[in-house]
């Protein structure tokens, strides 16, 4: 038997002096075990010996150990795209239309490839990845969940690209499935939003859209004006004889019938009360992107009316045209900072959370047995307790103290 079939067959008992399943209360003196790649159990030291789970025995000490990270919204093609301009949404969105325009494969290959050594070096085990190049990448350090995104809201421009949409989605020479996604209610064409969230339905996939990221993108929907409407008109990208749908971009969506538990709304930033009451009818998932947000002086979403709402919140960092990095603790450090969560519930979101938004169950972000063993572990130093463990974990991690356990 070679070694690593030999490695894949052994149990491993992780021990350290905190075990962070998240969907359980942190463990004192605990330890993981794992064999073929899974969680059998996770528990106390004590328990574990208990139980009889023998294996080999690797004790690391001070510190946590914890399920990787699922950041639930990226765009791992952008290159960091320094010097756009910042300070205003759609000025910044017009840079990215033309900056994306001179990408070439090659480079949106190496993009990707950079992504996921970034994101593996900030813990996260798992990423919903956002595309608009119809490649695949092979060199993937972390798992993903890829989303291929549809975009067109002139006719003609949504009817040429629906046949190279479906294609891709419907390659099976694709490692693992492409999930359908379509950019923004102010992008994609009234005909074809149904249509891709259709697609998602028949083949029980989550669908991504950004919703409600911009105050400019309800201006739009509303009256058919502003800086969006200017854009789209310079770019050759607007409807002859464009007319708005005249609503917020939440009721618009459910209108169309986009809103279904398998729908993960992204940014969510300009939304009311009204339209929180809409989300939660439809039971839709939100992921929250507060750095890119603050990136492009945009406003926060409003938090503590999402947190009240119980709607399953999970986060994302966007891409590297709209953020400095790809580093999930940092999203949560700005969040505790802006007391906007506690720093448990924000490890919620950022694990197991972002595992459910994008279809996955339990099976990331846990330490339920099964779920795979996607490990991380954080040193602490000095004598933390119980009740400053969850932030002075983020704070460790944000600072790049970790290290995976395979
Ligand atoms: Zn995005």
């Amino acid at each position: 038997m070679n070694k690593e079939r030999e490695n894949m067959n052994k149990i491993f008992t992780h021990r350290a002096k905190w075990i962070l399943p998240i969907v359980q209360p942190p463990i004192e003196n605990g330890a993981v075990a794992v064999a073929e790649g899974k969680i059998l159990r996770a528990g106390t030291y004590d328990d574990l010996k208990e139980k009889g789970i023998k294996g080999e025995l690797i004790d690391h000490g001070e510190g946590v150990l914890m399920p990787a990270l699922v950041n639930a919204h990226a765009h791992l093609e952008i290159p960091p795209f320094t010097n756009l301009p910042a300070e205003d949404f759609v000025t910044w969105l017009k840079a990215v239309i033309e900056k994306k325009q001179t990408l070439t494969t090659e480079q949106v290959q190496q993009a990707e490839k950079n992504a996921h050594q970034m994101l593996k070096q900030a813990g996260t085990g798992l990423v919903g990845n956002i595309k608009n190049f119809p490649l695949i990448n092979p060199n993937k350090q972390i798992n993903e969940v890829t989303f291929y995104e549809f975009l067109g809201l002139k006719k003609e421009i949504a009817n040429k690209r629906w046949s190279i949409f479906g294609k891709f989605l419907h390659e099976t020479n694709h490692q693992s499935p492409i999930y359908p996604a379509a950019h923004a209610p102010y992008s994609v064409h009234p005909e074809f939003l149904p249509k891709i969230k259709e697609v998602a339905l028949s083949r029980k996939q989550i669908f991504s859209i950004h919703v409600a990221e911009s105050e400019a993108e309800n201006e739009f929907l509303l009256e058919g004006k502003g800086a969006l409407r200017a854009l789209l008109e310079e770019k050759g990208l607007l409807p002859d004889n464009f007319r708005p749908p005249q609503k917020r971009p939440v009721p618009y969506l459910a209108e169309l019938g986009l809103l279904t538990p398998q729908t993960l709304c992204v940014h969510c930033v300009e939304i009311n009360a009204e339209d929180i009451r809409i989300l939660q009818r439809y039971g839709v998932k939100i992921c929250l992107c507060p750095r890119s947000n603050y990136y492009l002086n945009l406003n926060h979403a409003p938090w503590p009316l999402l947190k009240q709402s119980g709607l399953l919140l999970c986060l994302g960092t966007d891409s590297l045209a709209s953020n400095q990095d790809l580093n999930l603790f940092k999203e949560m450090v700005f969040l505790y900072e802006k007391n906007a969560f506690s720093a448990s519930e924000l490890l919620e979101m950022a694990t197991w959370r972002g595992s459910m938004a994008l279809g996955q169950g339990h099976r990331f972000g846990t330490m339920f047995p099964g779920a795979w063993a996607e490990l991380i572990f954080l040193p602490l130093v000095g004598n933390i307790g119980l009740k400053e463990l969850a932030e002075a974990v983020i704070y460790t991690g944000a600072r790049g103290r970790l290290k995976w356990i395979k």
